[in-house]
């Protein structure tokens, strides 16, 4: 078992970025590299899954199962985490029918995640307790971690982000007026604003659902006033971008050295730069952005032929080493 795996002590970066929009007006940013913790389990995957790896294998579980869809960076993040630490994993994934050609998937398997399909109808149930019951009959020693892997134990993990980001802060001497992040389930902003309760937060939801909002609001109790969620960069719901966003995340990748994509961090960066006065920013606010990784997506939007320029294989190759 290689325990070093979540045994880092080294901080990631935050640095100050400018980037010039096409109207040409400068926005400085700070960009948390969280990115760069792991070139494969990355970002806010690395934190959350942190403290659920050693819960299981301190509990004597054969295994951890979990659930996404076919893209899913947690799928991937755990599958790599598991053969890291010598724990079995175990995917229920999104799908009529398992793509064998899927590069997510396929990746996965390869670091030897079981994988099982779900049905749509089945996977709406996918955070049912009776539901769970019933797969867990078949897979009695595997511990199950929710859709993306917020829960309890995350949050330790989203503490220590917290914990990095305040001493930063601190040292560094850094000013911003808020945090900002993607908001997926919304794990890693209430993780953090739990943890950081002095800060205002801005969460830039990549998901059309009206359920969110409240599920976050029930989930911190400071929420109301510190978390301002931000629906206006949706681009027509999850994992759906267009050719503004892509040509976005280009430019931003040229602009400022740091690759992002269409799904998570596309959408937080394009919310700061473009859209900074439905956000309530005036134009000297510093933003910390919170880069929560998620560049493996890109292998499958290049599957799916989303991207058509070039650059975007070489953003993948350079940041995502699959094949080692
Ligand atoms: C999963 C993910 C998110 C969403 O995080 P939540 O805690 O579910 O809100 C944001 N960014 C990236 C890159 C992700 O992979």
């Amino acid at each position: 078992m290689n325990n070093a795996f979540f045994n880092k002590t080294d901080a990631t970066e935050i640095i100050a970025v400018e980037f010039k929009t096409k109207s040409n007006q400068p926005i400085s940013l700070l960009v948390k590299r969280d990115d760069k913790i792991d070139p494969l389990v990355s970002g806010n995957k690395w934190r959350k899954l942190k403290y659920n790896l050693a819960y299981a294998i301190g509990n004597g579980y054969k295994g951890v199962a979990s659930f996404g869809g076919a893209f899913s960076n947690h799928i991937f993040a755990l599958s790599v985490a598991g053969s890291q630490l010598g724990i079995k994993t175990l995917g229920f994934i999104r799908t009529h029918k398992l793509d064998a050609n899927n590069p997510t998937l396929q990746f996965a398997k390869e670091k030897g995640m079981n994988l099982i399909a779900l049905s749509r109808d089945d996977y709406q149930q996918r955070n049912n307790p009776a539901f769970i019951k019933t797969l867990q009959v078949s897979y009695p020693d595997y511990f199950f971690v929710p859709e993306g892997g917020s829960n309890n134990l995350a949050e330790s993990g989203l503490q220590e982000l917290a914990t990095e980001i305040n001493s930063q802060a601190n040292n560094q001497k850094l000013e911003f007026s808020h945090i900002a992040c993607a908001v997926g389930s919304g794990g890693t902003i209430c993780g953090l604003a739990k943890h950081l309760p002095n800060r205002n937060f801005l969460g830039i939801t990549v998901v059309k659902d009206e359920l969110l909002f409240e599920t976050i609001l029930n989930r911190s109790s400071s929420s109301t006033k510190q978390i301002r969620l931000h629906h206006d960069a949706w681009f027509g719901g999850y994992g759906k971008f267009d050719q503004e966003l892509v040509e976005f995340c280009l430019d931003f990748y040229q602009q400022t050295d740091i690759p992002i994509e269409p799904v998570y961090t596309g959408k937080l960066f394009y919310a700061l730069c473009y859209q900074r006065q439905q956000l309530g920013l005036s134009s000297n606010d510093v933003v910390l952005a919170i880069h929560t990784g998620g560049l493996q997506g890109i292998a499958g939007q290049l599957y799916l032929n989303k991207f058509e320029d070039p650059k975007w294989r070489k953003i993948l190759e350079s940041n995502v080493p699959t094949d080692s």
